[in-house]
């Protein structure tokens, strides 16, 4: 571990300067990686900022910066009264400065589990912190890399006795566990996620029009990105019908409900529950998101009554996200374990059929990519190549993070510094983009869901996709940008098609790959709506976007 601590006083002309030129030192100091730096550097300004604002008149304040294995941090602490920092209503508000305090709120829930603020002994302390990206890329990639050799050695190598119990005493318990980990995150990170997502809508609206336009931008690249998805589904039609119940890893596991009315008008009357409990407790997902949209949306209308139980709520979806990342960091594991048992047992067809659904998936990722450069030419009027050759700098970080919040502040620098997008809307929309905004992430849960219902034999009717669809632009709102989320949300579109929840055992070894390409799509997603958005609000500089 590395640590370098200073110390500084608010009464000296130059100490927000002097703090920000320390943390940046620092950070170098100890090997950070430039996209990280400037992360955590946008971070340290906003929130120093607001601790000396609520800390008495010359007062000092610490900061440490720390690297622990590939994690950087930055802790400051000062003194002063505790505050919400979340908050967008000070007292003496004018009305530029809500809308810096609303962009700062976004932003700074949009990091997640990366910022935390806590209030001790009359002591105001942030720590910020971010993992480096290319840790994260080699543990998953190096996780694939064993799980395919261990396997291969299990299934043509070792003796039957060694491999069997090297999958029943190691491989299938470590897997269960992180299949029962992840059933049982999925009701109250997909619950909360949502409710703050419809109670941030009273500060959406504080950006009027152009609020309005970023939402329907958003919204309607979710819609193609499904209807694409499910029309290259339904041509090129991966996996064989039945497949995994005849493989000999899900057999005994599988039982099939085939009786379930899944008529579209079933569908709809069964979206109100009758019980307000009973969604959490059968995991109904449809009910669930009902029962969640409709807690947001009156708790925005609450208004100002709502802020403790906002808070309450805010808090208790960080905490799941939390509980979401901790799980998320043993994926590579679950991933090692599930891709070996898959090489030890599965059947070449049903690994064959996996990997034509990947190709798929693969596919209409960069059938995205053209939707939006499509979109730009036609809608923005401007040259999509310009776009690509610009933004593709924030792809490839959004790839190898696999998560749109940690991928943001490099996004955020491209559309002002590159794109030449004015910070009025990007400040506002990529944030919001990196929370709500997820098209990869419904073409894996659209393709990945049919998929697999395909390979379980059950039938998917028109009213079928239609409810599953709708499903998954409610979950498009309410994921996470967190590496791994699209799992979660898988579990609650197997469900809604009726397909056994193990059946994501099958999809976990190549999760990591389907994440890598959902991201990058979710946040060029982002960047091309507040492309097209500031072209038509004469808030694009047209100069930089075409240099
Ligand atoms: N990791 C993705 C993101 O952050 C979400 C997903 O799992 O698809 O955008």
């Amino acid at each position: 571990m590395e640590r370098i601590t200073a110390t500084f006083d608010t009464s000296a002309a130059d100490h927000m300067s002097a703090a920000t030129k320390f943390v940046h030192d620092s950070l170098m100091k100890v090997g950070i990686e430039k996209k990280l730096l400037l992360k955590i550097e946008l971070l340290f300004e906003e929130t120093l900022e607001q601790l000396i604002r609520h800390a008495p008149e010359d007062s000092r304040f610490h900061v440490t910066v720390r690297r622990l294995m590939g994690e950087f941090s930055v802790s400051l602490s000062i003194s002063g009264e505790e505050f919400d920092i979340y908050s967008t209503t000070d007292a003496d508000e004018t009305e530029d400065s809500y809308t810096t305090d609303a962009i700062r709120a976004i932003l700074l829930k949009a990091y997640g589990e990366g910022f935390k603020y806590s209030h001790k002994n009359g002591v105001n302390r942030v720590r910020i912190a971010a993992v480096n990206s290319k840790r994260a890329l080699y543990s998953t990639l190096n996780a694939i890399a064993l799980g395919i050799i261990i396997g291969l050695i299990a299934r043509f190598l070792l003796p039957a006795g060694v491999s069997d119990a090297l999958k029943s005493l190691f491989l299938s318990p470590i897997k269960s566990m992180f299949m029962s980990a992840l059933k049982m995150i999925i009701a109250p990170v997909i619950f909360f996620s949502i409710v703050t997502c419809f109670a941030q809508y009273e500060s959406v609206s504080q950006f009027g029009k152009l609020g309005a336009k970023v939402m329907g931008m958003y919204i309607m690249t979710t819609v193609i990105a499904i209807a694409l998805a499910i029309g290259l589904f339904f041509t090129f039609k991966p996996g064989v019908v039945g497949s995994a119940l005849t493989g000999e890893m899900t057999a005994a596991e599988v039982s099939v409900d085939t009786s379930v009315d899944t008529s579209l008008i079933h569908t709809i009357t069964g979206i109100v529950p009758s019980n307000f409990l009973a969604p959490f407790l059968e995991s109904n997902a449809l009910q669930l998101i009902f029962l969640a949209v409709l807690c947001g949306i009156s708790l925005g209308m609450l208004k100002d009554t709502a802020g403790a139980l906002k808070e309450i709520f805010d808090n208790l979806n960080s905490l799941f996200l939390t509980i979401t990342s901790l799980i998320a960091k043993v994926i590579p594991f679950a991933v090692f374990c599930s891709l070996a048992l898959m090489i030890m047992q599965l059947d070449f067809s049903t690994f064959l059929s996996l990997l034509g659904a990947l190709t798929l998936h693969i596919g209409t990722m960069f059938g995205m990519i053209t939707v939006y450069g499509l979109l730009i030419l036609i809608l923005g009027r401007l040259n999509p190549l310009k776009f690509y050759s610009k933004a593709r700098e924030g792809m490839i970080t959004s790839f190898t993070l696999s998560s749109s919040s940690a991928a943001m502040p490099t996004n955020l620098r491209i559309c002002t510094d590159k794109l030449g997008i004015s910070p009025n809307i990007c400040n506002f929309s990529i944030p919001l983009g990196a929370t709500i905004n997820m098209d990869g992430t419904s073409v894996a849960l659209t393709i990945m869901g049919l998929f697999l219902a395909r390979v379980y034999g059950i039938d998917v009717s028109v009213s079928d996709i239609l409810s599953v669809s709708l499903t998954i632009i409610m979950l498009s709102l309410g994921c996470p940008g967190v590496p791994g989320a699209g799992l979660v949300c898988l579990g609650i579109v197997l469900q809604a098609l009726n397909v056994p929840i193990e059946a994501i055992g099958l999809i976990m070894p190549v999760y990591p790959i389907i994440d890598m390409f959902n991201t990058m799509s979710n946040t060029t997603g982002d960047m091309a709506a507040s492309l097209i958005v500031a072209k038509s609000e004469n808030l694009l500089d047209l100069k930089v976007y075409n240099e």
